[in-house]
């Protein structure tokens, strides 16, 4: 059942928690494939109902980012989504999600803003506010859905991250479920955004995985200095790779790290073209 409006929702969710049943919601910017439906198949396997909510969040994107060209495939998602036994799948308009007006600024719009120590480094160097407008989002969500568990991919690690760090702070509650990165044979870590992928890019776009599995088989040989790790990857990279970042961090508090343990995340952000794509990896 597709859903637009935030009180439709709200009807129905008071329906089952007055039924007692459990809640999952998986929070999507659509155009989904086999890496979204990981994350709905451990939710209807888990709880009684499930939410998947398809919005593609205008205060997430920076100016100059892909915001009217990202993908949007409705039909399509709710297709995969009756298949997987969702129960709803709501897909609001920004105007129903923010109201008219300016909704792009902190002038109107009541922001939740996640710590600076998580948000200065890795993607939110580059993509000032994105993580204000996902930690914005995400809490509106929970408060429409009122889920008792909501599914993150480790996909977007940085983001699971702070997700967790958010539900802590705010004391709110809702368990936070890590998913697994799926990925294609190749290795390339699934993404909406591979859609902008020409097919010369693809093979280009495998070094991202090439790169954090050959750092992981070094890590398991024994080398542990991350200077030493870092230097592996130039092997994989050409000039049709522009690299953002290649960072090793602690896999809960985003801390860097010098020396690599089991607790280290491995995170990485190419651009080919105009496309850009990340990827990460634990060393465990
Ligand atoms: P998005 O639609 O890109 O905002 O992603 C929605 C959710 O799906 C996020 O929690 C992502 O981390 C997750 N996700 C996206 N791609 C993958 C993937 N390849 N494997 C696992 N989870 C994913």
């Amino acid at each position: 059942m597709i859903l637009h409006k935030i009180t439709e929702v709200r009807e129905k969710i008071k329906e089952w928690k007055k039924e007692g049943l459990t809640i999952g919601l998986i929070p999507t910017m659509g155009a989904l494939h086999a890496g979204h439906k990981s994350l709905i198949d451990k939710s209807v396997e888990k709880c009684d109902r499930t939410v998947v909510s398809v919005f593609v969040n205008p205060i997430q994107f920076c100016p100059g980012e892909d915001l009217d060209k990202y993908p949007r495939t409705l039909d399509k998602d709710n297709e995969l989504c009756e298949q997987s036994n969702v129960d709803i799948v709501f897909a609001p308009t920004p105007k129903e999600m923010y109201g008219e007006g300016h909704i792009l600024s902190n002038d109107f719009l009541t922001y939740v803003i996640p710590p600076y120590f998580y948000v200065n480094k890795l993607c939110g160097k580059s993509r000032v506010g994105h993580f204000d407008g996902v930690c914005t989002v995400v809490n509106k969500l929970f408060n429409i859905v009122q889920p008792d568990f909501a599914f993150f991919g480790e996909k977007d690690a940085q983001q699971l991250i702070i997700i967790k760090k958010m539900v802590k702070d705010l004391n709110i509650p809702i368990e936070i479920i890590p998913c697994p990165i799926v990925r294609e044979p190749s290795g390339l870590a699934l993404s909406s955004r591979n859609k902008y992928l020409k097919e010369e890019q693809k093979e280009y776009a495998v070094a991202l995985s090439k790169i954090l599995f050959n750092i992981k088989s070094c890590y398991k040989k024994g080398i542990t200095d991350t200077n030493a790790l870092l230097e592996t990857a130039y092997t994989y990279l050409t000039p049709n790779h522009n690299l953002e970042y290649l960072e090793f961090c602690d896999e809960n508090t985003l801390e860097g790290k010098s020396t690599a343990d089991d607790n280290t995340r491995v995170f990485i952000a190419v651009k080919i073209g105009d496309v850009r794509l990340i990827d990460n990896i634990l060393l465990k």
